[in-house]
């Protein structure tokens, strides 16, 4: 019931309207909209958004890909209705591709100088555009990111970020984006924090980048599949390659963030997303790869990910820098699990097919930590006994809670444990131990008593950084 085109007011501050843009010398844009699915809504919501808010000089097209949808409103009906818009095109995949080599077509297809990335179920605001250009204008090989605002997928409330508070973009070494907090280095960087900001990665959803840098840096690998890891990807080879990811806090598109996604993977292989940045890793991460091969349980030898010679080949002859370069001065906040005493899935000894398992982001904590099933695939299963001694997970701890849970903690505060010898998980403060109790899908800390319940198998392994060789 909420109309097409509908009109948000207070998104942007007052203090960024003031701003004025030379819009005579900003790049003409194409905005790539891929979609699989998409509710028809949604979808036009979209688009009208862009052509209601972006100064008509700016937009060059507006550029639909549709990657072989099924619904039947976005065959035909689609192509009629967008007969009346000006400036938008329908480009069709015949065969269900994933958003990678859909957003590489659809930015090809754009005759402006710079690409725009929207996700089908964004919304863009007053003034969104201009501020992003300005920074590309600056320099051509930034990567421009909005103050990305939230949509919710269940009234569709538009909740505005404000832009001094906007977040920058981190991951977790699962390669998963996250959002971490402004850093106050880069905040004496640029003084007022209205001015844009530095960012380690940026979300998948919404962003502007030249369509020269774009192309130069080999778009995106053409071999991953469907979904996941291109924006990591993207993100490191921007920085590692001479360029810089900023969030401008002026720009304002939402998002539509949804629990599930509306379109099925269209492969049953539950290994996709891990092969997609296996290939990332691969070809960007030097040294450094082991931790990601660690997350997935050193499976990286039985995942097929495919060849990836020719992305190597793509990152020398760009002369890019070293990854160890990327996470030292653009991402010193990423924790590195290096010189820990074990590391992987905490399996129960009693009931050998249960294995510790909890998300561990900032909303999490305080939650308490449960079990399930073992699974490769559950990278939220992985935990490593860390050099402070202390259960880790990326920003994520475990910790007593001093009655008898086992809850998720920040780690500056989390308390210390021991594996010992007879596989006890042992609180260092009070000598309790990790346990599991008959009939509980809970983990409990309980007086140690060396009973299989109270004990626990997790691989004795050190993860080490070869920095001599990055091969
Ligand atoms: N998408 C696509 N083909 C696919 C998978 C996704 O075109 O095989 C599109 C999807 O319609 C959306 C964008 O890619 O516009 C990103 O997907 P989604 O929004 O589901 O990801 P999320 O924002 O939840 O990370
Ligand atoms: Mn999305």
């Amino acid at each position: 019931m909420i109309p097409l085109r509908r009109t948000l007011s207070n998104v942007v501050q007052p203090k960024c309207l003031e701003r004025t843009y030379d819009t005579d010398s900003l790049h003409s844009t194409g905005v790539v909209i891929i979609f699989h699915n998409e509710a028809w809504s949604v979808l036009l919501r979209t688009v009208h958004s862009i052509l209601d808010n972006t100064p008509s000089r700016l937009l060059s097209d507006v550029i639909l890909v549709d990657d072989a949808s099924t619904l039947p409103d976005l065959g035909r009906p689609l192509d009629d209705y967008v007969l009346l818009l000006d400036k938008v095109k329908v480009v069709r995949m015949s065969a269900r591709v994933g958003l990678m080599v859909s957003r590489n077509k659809g930015c090809l297809a754009v005759t402006g100088r710079v690409c725009v990335f929207l996700d089908s179920h964004c919304e863009v605001a007053q003034m969104w555009l201009e501020p992003l250009l300005e920074r590309i204008r600056a320099d051509d090989r930034i990567l421009a990111v909005p103050a990305t605002d939230y949509i919710n997928s269940s009234s569709f409330q538009y909740t505005v970020i404000p832009g001094d508070q906007a977040m920058r973009g981190g991951m977790d070494l699962d390669l998963y984006f996250n959002w971490i907090p402004q850093s106050q280095t880069d905040n004496r960087r640029r003084g007022d924090m209205l001015n844009p900001m530095w960012s380690p990665t940026h979300l998948g959803c919404c962003f502007a980048v030249s369509k020269a840098t774009f192309l130069h840096l080999g778009m995106y690998d053409p071999d991953l599949r469907i979904w996941g890891c291109e924006n990591i990807e993207l993100s490191f080879k921007i920085w590692m390659c001479g360029g810089r990811i900023e969030v401008v806090p002026c720009s304002h598109v939402a998002h539509l963030f949804r629990y599930m996604a509306p379109w099925s993977w269209g492969t049953d292989d539950p290994d996709l997303l891990s092969k997609n940045c296996l290939r990332v890793a691969e070809v960007w991460m030097d040294e450094y790869k082991v931790l990601y091969h660690d997350r997935i349980f050193n499976r990286q030898k039985e995942l097929d990910f495919g060849d990836v010679s020719k992305r190597k080949d793509l990152r020398k002859s760009l002369g890019c820098r070293s990854f160890h370069w990327y996470v030292e001065t653009v991402y010193p906040e990423l924790y590195i699990p290096t010189g820990g005493s074990a590391s992987g899935q905490i399996r129960n000894v009693r009931i050998k097919k249960l294995c510790v398992q909890s998300p561990v982001h900032r909303t999490d904590y305080g939650k308490r930590v449960g079990v399930a099933q073992c699974s490769k695939q559950a990278l939220i299963q992985h935990f490593t006994l860390t050099k402070e001694q202390t259960i880790r997970r990326d920003d994520g701890c475990l910790d007593y809670d001093g009655k008898q849970w086992l809850v998720v903690t920040r780690c500056t505060s989390a308390g210390t444990w021991m594996y010992t010898e007879d596989n006890n998980i042992v609180h260092t403060a009070t000598g309790r131990c990790l346990g599991l109790t008959s009939g509980q899908m809970s983990v409990v800390v309980v007086r140690c008593d060396h009973s299989a319940w109270t004990k626990w198998l997790w691989d004795r392994r050190t993860i080490t950084l070869d920095h001599h060789n990055t091969d």
